[in-house]
């Protein structure tokens, strides 16, 4: 999703692109189309497009929403004793990958009580995100 939405207002007078300050806006020409391409890593947020367009297209508000974006939801591994989530389903079969062996469903809490059973601890040289670097 773009932050940065122009509206079908736009009439491409390049206004804008010509005064952003942080070069966070710019054009191509293709065939008959004329592209407007924003940089959100480079833009300040600064308003000046948004300002000087001439003809209201900039729909700035987009830019200073003050909102949380979803990103992704993974399944949870819970505790099998009191519910308390542990680690994504994911983050366990690569921990179990890199552990050799399966794990049981066991908060700190809980694992702790379980006499003999601490934490596995990964063999030298296996890191979760695979073998380290010698
Ligand atoms: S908000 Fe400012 S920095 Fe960002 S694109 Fe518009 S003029 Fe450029
Ligand atoms: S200044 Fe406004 S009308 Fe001109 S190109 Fe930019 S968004 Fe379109």
């Amino acid at each position: 999703m773009s932050y940065f939405v122009v509206n079908e207002k736009c009439n491409g007078c390049l206004s804008c692109v010509e005064n952003c300050p942080a070069t966070a806006l710019r054009f191509e020409d293709t065939g008959n189309g004329r592209s407007l391409l924003h940089n959100m890593a480079q833009c300040a947020r600064c308003g000046q497009c948004w300002r000087i367009c001439p003809q209201g297209a900039i729909e700035f508000q987009h830019l200073m929403q003050n909102q949380w974006d979803h990103v992704i939801t993974l399944d949870l591994v819970r505790c099998k004793v009191c519910g308390e989530p542990i680690y994504t389903s994911d983050f366990n079969e690569t921990l179990q990958e890199a552990l050799n062996e399966s794990l049981d469903a066991l908060c700190p809490k809980h694992r702790k009580n379980k006499a003999g059973a601490p934490w596995p601890r990964l063999a030298p040289g296996k890191s979760i995100h695979g073998d380290k670097a010698q």
